[in-house]
């Protein structure tokens, strides 16, 4: 395996950053009237604007289009159930302070988004990107997001296609929001844009190495479906119901049926959410069982090169593609070129 995928390990003990809100609570002591933010007037410690965001791999999107702009701070933190998370009250305060909240929507963070709905100011903005990106005939319902529940598959940033329309989606935002510098959002955006498409071509070239009857899916959670349209992959099952708990002992049969049957070389885990079961099922099966696909947890610690939403697509399409025998070295040696820092905050 290349050396990259094995650095990409979690140490999520290092790299934190001083919670925004403390530095807003001593500003405030400081000084009980402050100047007017550029977002609407409302007291601030800074000029600067705040543009608020949920899990890492949307904060590390919006963070390539905003630049050194604005402060950007995600919520969700790296390494917990995005899809079950409540945030706690504390999280009002940050809310009630941003110019701007960026939410995946497609009802991701449905407590996030309520909270955000009581808190926030009225000149804010709240964006929910999948659903600005995507229109709802285009929600795919599947395993673990079934149509009769009504919560659509919200995984769209693993398909880089539609991380490229959050990106633009982001960009159109700002622009809005601080005019004065469109021009900059724009270049941020087609900077990114250019990575993108760089990286696209990367992963269909590591994915032609792979036997085309291989390119099949099986994974524990379910955050793969747009990708695997778009790059015209099969996702035979994802193992974790929608009330996200373990598959009952029939359901593990049939799995495990349906692997024999369908000779699955690989099955793959995730590493937010590790799974007896799956393990199970790889040793029944003789499939190889890959327990580390991420799909909200950022490779490394905030400020490492790879902490970054390419750096989880990168991690991820290598997995795959060595894991059922293809080549990743397009992937690993995937070079974005020089990026600006990225100095957004993600709580671990
Ligand atoms: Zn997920």
């Amino acid at each position: 395996m290349p050396s990259l995928l094995a650095a990409a390990t979690n140490t999520r003990d290092a790299g934190r950053t001083l919670p925004r809100r403390l530095a807003i609570g001593v500003a405030l002591a400081l000084a009980a009237t402050s100047c007017a933010g550029a977002g609407g007037g409302k007291p601030r410690d800074t000029d600067r604007l705040l543009v608020v965001t949920t899990v890492a791999p949307i904060t590390s999107i919006a963070s390539s289009i905003v630049g050194d702009l604005a402060d950007v701070e995600g919520i969700v933190p790296e390494g917990t159930n995005s899809h079950t998370y409540e945030p706690p009250p504390s999280v009002a305060a940050l809310l009630a302070d941003a110019d701007i909240i960026f939410l995946n929507g497609l009802v991701l963070e449905e407590p996030i988004r309520q909270l955000a709905t009581a808190s926030m100011d009225g000149d804010a903005a709240l964006v929910e990107l999948g659903d600005a990106v995507l229109d709802d005939e285009d929600y795919i319902f599947d395993f673990s997001f079934p149509r009769r529940e009504g919560n659509p598959n919200p995984h769209l940033w693993t398909d880089p296609t539609l991380a490229q329309r959050y990106a633009s989606s982001v960009r159109d935002h700002m622009a809005d929001l601080d005019p004065d510098h469109a021009e900059d959002y724009t270049a941020n955006y087609e900077a990114f844009s250019r990575v993108v498409e760089g990286f696209d071509a990367a992963m269909r070239e590591a994915f032609a190495s792979i036997p085309a009857d291989q390119r099949r899916l099986l994974t524990y959670h379910d955050a793969y479906a747009y990708f695997a349209q778009t790059y015209g992959w099969e996702v035979l099952g994802a193992i974790q119901v929608s009330d996200f708990s373990d598959p009952t002992g029939r359901e593990v049969a049939e799995l495990i049926e349906q692997i024999r049957e369908e000779d699955v070389p690989a099955i793959f885990g995730s590493e937010v959410f590790p799974s007896p079961v799956l393990e199970q099922i790889g040793n029944e099966t003789g499939a190889r069982y890959v327990d580390s696909l991420r799909d909200d947890d950022l490779p490394g610690v905030p400020g490492d090169p790879e902490h970054s939403w390419l750096g989880l697509m990168r991690y991820d399409f290598a997995t795959i593609t060595e894991a059922l025998g293809g080549d990743p070295r397009a992937l690993t040696a995937f070079d974005p070129g020089p990026l600006p820092a990225d100095q957004a905050v993600y709580p671990q």
